[in-house]
């Protein structure tokens, strides 16, 4: 069951870089398609464009035609689709697959303790009042989370860049767009100081601005103040109709657990990120991704509590890792330095490694124990196309594929696979439901290994909690 108070998916866009990992994982799920399309609108748009007014003269910040697929190490393709129409993408899938999705429905309060979860869920145009029991609550309520804070849990790192007021406001702006940027950070004597955004609709469009809390709120930023503001964003005196006011917080934190008991943290909820490498939707998507298939597991009786101990062991060390690389980023784009290349794009999406060493690291494409499985394609299926539901067995062998069978895994066959002796080698490769290696063999084939090795990768099946 998923709860949301907003009354429906915000007109504030929000995330849009979907980064090669997390569509990777939209693949498996089949509704990578279906981002793409919602991505359609911001096809030709590149670059980051400097200016006075929109409609003055344009420097490009960088220009740079990044290449949006690495066919050689994934089948997920970087897209932009803003959050708020990928959202209904992933509530669709969410509910064929038979969650409940209610908007406009607030979780008011919660107990948890070895029993169980007891929340408590309002209605919030009618104020009915339900009490839900659940085993365990995903605490994905963003980067205030009360669910965080009524658990005391505090956040290493954190400090706010900015204090950042968007304004969303339909407007033709056609006339002054010789091109399509990212983003335009625009800079003017006439008050505005901020950046520029399009949305999917080519008709709307969002203006960012940075604003002191102590000293206003979002009320000050009344319609004319908003409509001025963009006039000086675009140096023209165009018809503009404000739809809307958030202010959002441009800051870096990452939780000290991410588990409470039978609460979990997952998304902003767990670590929040200023914008520079547009990680926040991504780190989240892929937070929730290793944090299912474990609750799945122990849920149907196939894996104990401590699986879930794995969650905020393997998932804390990415967000600590990435954290500073993040902020080095943020720091240069606010003060127009050039961003440095120590947060390497590959090694950010895909890099992310669990158990001993560091927990983000260049990209390797060898097999490796609690590294992201090596990319191959096993004719139109690619490797991490087949991660969706329970374990793979990848391997070169009839003997293998019978141990496989006997074991109760699915088994593919990959000698055939270009790059399959080069990533790897020979034998078998056991992959976990989220894409990664749970365990190798180049020995004879074992279905008692096997069988060995999917029971250290689930733990103990009887684990207190
Ligand atoms: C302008 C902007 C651009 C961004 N661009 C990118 C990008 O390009 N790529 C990227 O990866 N990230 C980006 N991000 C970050 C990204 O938007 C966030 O990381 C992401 O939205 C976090 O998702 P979430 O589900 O954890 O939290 P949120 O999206 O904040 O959702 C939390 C939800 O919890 C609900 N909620 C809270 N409390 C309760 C309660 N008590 N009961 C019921 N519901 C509750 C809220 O209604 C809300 O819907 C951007 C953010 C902004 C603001």
């Amino acid at each position: 069951m998923l709860v949301d108070r907003h009354p429906g998916v915000s007109i504030h866009g929000k995330a849009r870089g979907i980064n090669q990992r997390t569509m990777e994982i939209y693949r498996a799920y089949g509704i990578a398609d279906a981002v793409e399309r919602a991505g359609a609108p911001f096809e030709a748009e590149s670059g980051v464009a400097h200016c006075e007014t929109l409609a003055g003269e344009w420097q490009w910040l960088f220009d740079a035609d990044v290449p949006r697929a690495w066919p050689d190490v994934t089948a997920g393709a970087f897209c932009m689709a803003d959050q708020n129409t990928v959202e209904p993408i992933l509530i669709d899938a969410a509910r064929s697959a038979g969650a409940e999705h209610l908007f406009d429905t607030e979780l008011v309060s919660f107990d948890a303790d070895a029993g169980g979860v007891i929340a408590t869920l309002e209605n919030r145009t009618t104020g009915e009042r339900q009490r839900v029991s659940a085993e365990y609550l995903i605490a994905a309520d963003g980067n205030r989370s009360p669910i965080r804070q009524k658990l005391g849990i505090a956040r290493t790192g954190e400090r706010t860049f900015q204090h950042t007021v968007n304004i969303v406001f339909r407007a033709d702006l056609s006339a002054f767009l010789p091109r399509r940027a990212l983003f335009w950070i625009i800079a003017n004597p006439a008050g505005f100081h901020g950046g520029l955004v399009s949305t999917a609709d080519p008709r709307r469009w969002q203006a960012s601005i940075a604003y002191d809390p102590a000293e206003e709120s979002t009320e000050d930023f009344t319609d004319e103040r908003c409509a001025r503001l963009v006039r000086a964003a675009v140096g023209e005196d165009i018809d503009v109709e404000i739809e809307g006011v958030a202010a959002w917080e441009q800051a870096v934190g990452v939780a000290e657990r991410y588990r409470d008991g039978r609460v979990f943290l997952v998304g902003d909820s767990a670590h929040v990120w200023p914008p520079a490498g547009a990680l926040g939707a991504n780190t989240g998507v892929q937070d929730a991704h290793n944090l299912a298939w474990k609750l799945a597991a122990v849920v149907k009786g196939e894996a104990g509590d401590a699986l879930l101990d794995t969650y905020d062991a393997e998932r804390r060390p990415v967000a600590e890792a990435l954290a500073p690389a993040i902020v080095a980023h943020q720091e240069a784009r606010m003060s127009g330095r050039p961003e440095p290349a120590a947060l390497d794009d590959r090694a950010q999406a895909l890099g992310a490694r669990y158990g001993a060493g560091e927990a983000l690291g260049a990209l390797a494409q060898e097999v490796r124990v609690g590294a992201r499985a090596p990319h191959l394609w096993l004719g139109d299926v690619a490797v991490h196309d087949l991660c969706v539901d329970g374990f793979v067995l990848l391997c070169d062998s009839p003997e293998w594929t019978d141990a496989a069978s006997a074991a109760g895994v699915r088994a593919h066959r990959a000698e055939e696979a270009e790059g399959w002796a080069e990533r790897y080698g020979s034998g078998a490769a056991l992959i976990r439901p989220d894409g990664y290696v749970a365990w190798c063999s180049s020995g004879p084939a074992s279905a008692t290994e096997l069988t060995g090795a999917v029971a250290r990768a689930l733990g103990p099946v009887r684990s207190p909690v």
